[in-house]
């Protein structure tokens, strides 16, 4: 027989046989009440009445029991919880009903009248072959109805002593014996077949289990979810009703998982499913979308918009409600509070997946903004975007390994135009949304830390590049300007991580320059000092980027190992109207000769802001003016042609360079 593999498989084929023994219990008190009358009629004329009362109210007594209990029995809405207990019930009252048919043996046996005997023994065959048969499943029942027969029964037969009722007596135990066998086999075989189905119901129940809830939190799932969205829309679609998608994300659950381990995490996230499911109505579906991500669906929640919109929001706040009181998690108080986003639906306006997004976008919104816990519903006119935003969020992670990322080269040059290196600038050439310029993503990459590795691969794209360089005569003095996030320099590693590449590449150290920005002398700025020295035994250069716009003091400034301030673009773009722009170049100007930096002017469009700088003491430029930021190959090109040319790179600007040395 198939063993049962757990308890929940043999309590079902548990309560599943005490099923069939009530349920065969109506027909055979049917027939044992045909079968007493038959045996009264038959005897009436040779047993005395009165055992013939006693043995009948005896017999009606033990079935009428078992009447009692057979209506108690489908009474109970419970009974295959109290199977067990139904079971002795069933077995005592089987017990008692066989020493009644016993006693009949015994009672209603004709001393003198072998045919009545015989008809006697008849009858008690048939209902225990009848019995052992019905109670087969449950062997201690057969035994118990047939034992009670027996047990009156044969004994009568053999005090008798006749050869015929010897005959009879033996026939009869032959007859039991051999039902008894056939009855075994045939429980044997029942019981084989009940547990199979009960277990292939069960293996179908856990596999529909695995493939529709999420095996956490117990909450639908994904593709559950999915399903009940779109019997929502039919149903929305039908009946001309609004309803909404709540998207829900917890607020640092990352920082949970961290700090406390993935079990608390774990725990959380039940213990939040559980508290979810108590404020939704009985027709919503909440479920657990992945990591810490629940998605409600509200259904038909009103035919007016508005109307919609504030039930909608009702909900919301219940969700956010149960945040309120702390959560138990391994014997400590936590909170924590979710950011919902809330998306209306209508029929089949929109796409499943597109309210779903939506849904995520009005979460993502509300996670980004001040008010921390909001809720948000999903706004066509604000979205576009955040949805940006939160597609780049997304992609990001896969554009280094993607190789979607590119370097651009721009070109510096001196007093004489001729080219002394460049700035390496990132671009993003994403699969459909195109050239993504810096500006949009590297913020981005900063917030979800996915710059330390985007910076380390330019860095080491750039130290490739000089190594490349080194091998040429023509190009082994350009230097390189890499960029470095705050975040990335704040690397404890960082000085580790670059001393490799560096090493690693095997170019020359002093070629490469580091752009570091104010942002990152503003806190612990010894420290900063302490990682520009170590790295300047190396050879590398720094240089203070964007300068000018920053807080940083005079005192800070003096104290940092630089040997470079760039400009920022914005003061060189009115340098020839604005007295006050060229005042704080000049200024600037001055204060790097003083603090012995070399100074560079960026964003140099016009031939004017050139021979204004020059005048006033600056001998580095990078710019449109020379050439905007290209990529390897053109810049290598504009390189060439400049050497022939002997001045800046770019075909335009070199035009401009020539046109304006002419003119
Ligand atoms: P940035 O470091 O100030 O880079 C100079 C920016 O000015 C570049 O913009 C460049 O294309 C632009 N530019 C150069 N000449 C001119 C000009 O004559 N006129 C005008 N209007 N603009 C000019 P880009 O390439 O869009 O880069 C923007 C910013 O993105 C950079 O500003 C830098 O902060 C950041 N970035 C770029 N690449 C990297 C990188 O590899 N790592 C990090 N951390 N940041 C980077
Ligand atoms: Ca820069
Ligand atoms: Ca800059």
């Amino acid at each position: 027989m198939r063993a049962l593999n757990t308890t929940a498989e043999s309590s079902a084929l548990h309560a599943e046989i005490v099923g069939m023994l009530y349920s065969n219990n109506r027909r055979s008190l049917m027939a044992a009440i045909v079968v007493m009358i038959a045996l009264l009629l038959v005897q009436w004329h040779l047993i005395d009445h009165i055992i013939l009362t006693v043995w009948s109210s005896i017999f009606l007594v033990a079935y009428g029991i078992r009447a009692y209990l057979t209506v108690q029995y489908e009474k109970d809405l419970q009974r295959e919880l109290h199977s067990r207990q139904w079971l002795q019930w069933f077995r005592a009252s089987t017990c008692f009903c066989g020493l009644a048919w016993g006693l009949g043996g015994i009672l209603l046996f004709p001393e003198a009248d072998t045919a009545h005997q015989a008809f006697l023994i008849f009858a008690l065959v048939g209902v225990s072959g009848a019995g052992i048969i019905i109670y087969s499943v449950d062997t201690l029942s057969t035994n118990l109805f047939s034992g009670g027969i027996v047990l009156f029964m044969i004994p009568r037969f053999l005090i008798h002593g006749s050869s015929v009722s010897l005959a009879l007596a033996v026939l009869f135990m032959v007859y039991v014996f051999y039902v008894t066998v056939a009855g075994r086999s045939l429980a044997t075989s029942l019981r084989e077949n009940i547990s199979l189905r009960i277990a292939s119901n069960l293996d179908n129940k856990k596999v529909h289990q695995l493939a529709y809830y999420d095996f956490l939190t117990g909450l639908p799932n994904r593709r559950l979810l999915t399903d009940r969205l779109n019997q929502a829309f039919a149903r929305c679609v039908r009946h001309q009703h609004y309803g909404a998608v709540l998207c829900l994300d917890l607020n640092n659950f990352k920082g949970l998982n961290d700090s406390k381990g993935h079990q608390a995490g774990d725990e959380l996230l039940q213990q939040v499913a559980f508290r979810l499911q108590q404020c939704l109505r009985k027709k919503d579906t909440i479920a657990r979308m992945g990591g810490d991500e629940f998605i409600a669906v509200l259904d038909e929640l009103s035919t007016d918009k508005t109307e919609a919109i504030t039930a909608a929001q009702a909900t919301a706040e219940k969700m956010m409600a149960v945040f309120s009181q702390p959560f138990e998690l391994q014997n400590s108080k936590y909170r924590t509070a979710p950011s919902i986003g809330i998306c209306l639906f209508l029929g089949d306006l929109l796409k499943e997946d597109e309210v779903l997004r939506r849904a995520d976008i009005a979460m993502y919104q509300a996670k980004k903004s001040d008010n921390l816990n909001s809720i948000q519903m999903y706004d066509e006119a604000v979205h576009p975007a955040v949805e940006m935003r939160a597609t780049l969020e997304n992609e990001l992670a896969f554009a280094l390994q993607g190789k979607q990322l590119l370097l651009y080269y721009q070109v510096q040059v001196n007093e004489l135009q001729q080219p002394t290196g460049a700035e390496v600038l990132l671009r993003w050439q994403h699969p459909t949304l195109g050239m993504i310029p810096p500006d949009q993503f590297i913020p981005i990459a900063e917030e979800t830390g996915e710059i330390v590795s985007i910076g380390q691969w330019v860095l080491a794209q750039a130290c490739q590049q000089l190594k490349h360089w080194s091998q040429s005569v023509h190009t082994a003095q350009l230097k390189l300007s890499v960029n470095v996030s705050a975040i990335q320099f704040s690397q404890p590693d960082f000085v580790q991580m670059v001393k490799e590449t560096v090493l690693a590449s095997g170019c020359d150290a002093s070629c490469l320059r580091l752009e570091l920005t104010e942002s990152l002398i503003v806190k612990n700025i010894d420290e900063v000092i302490e990682k520009i020295n170590a790295l300047k035994v190396l050879g590398i250069t720094f240089s203070l980027d964007d300068f000018g716009i920053g807080q940083s003091s005079l005192s800070v400034l003096k104290r940092l190992p630089l040997d470079e301030l760039k400009i920022d673009r914005s003061f060189i773009k009115d340098i020839v109207h604005n007295n006050y722009d060229s005042f704080i170049v000049q200024t600037i100007i001055n204060m790097g000769k003083n603090l012995s930096h070399s100074v560079i002017a960026e964003g140099v469009e016009m031939q004017q802001q050139m021979v204004m700088l020059q005048k006033m003491g600056c001998h580095a430029f990078q710019g449109y003016l020379f050439s905007r930021p290209l990529p390897l190959h053109e810049f290598e090109a504009s390189l060439q042609s400049a050497m022939r040319g002997g001045a800046a790179p770019s075909a335009t600007g070199q035009r401009k360079v020539l046109r304006s040395r002419l003119g």
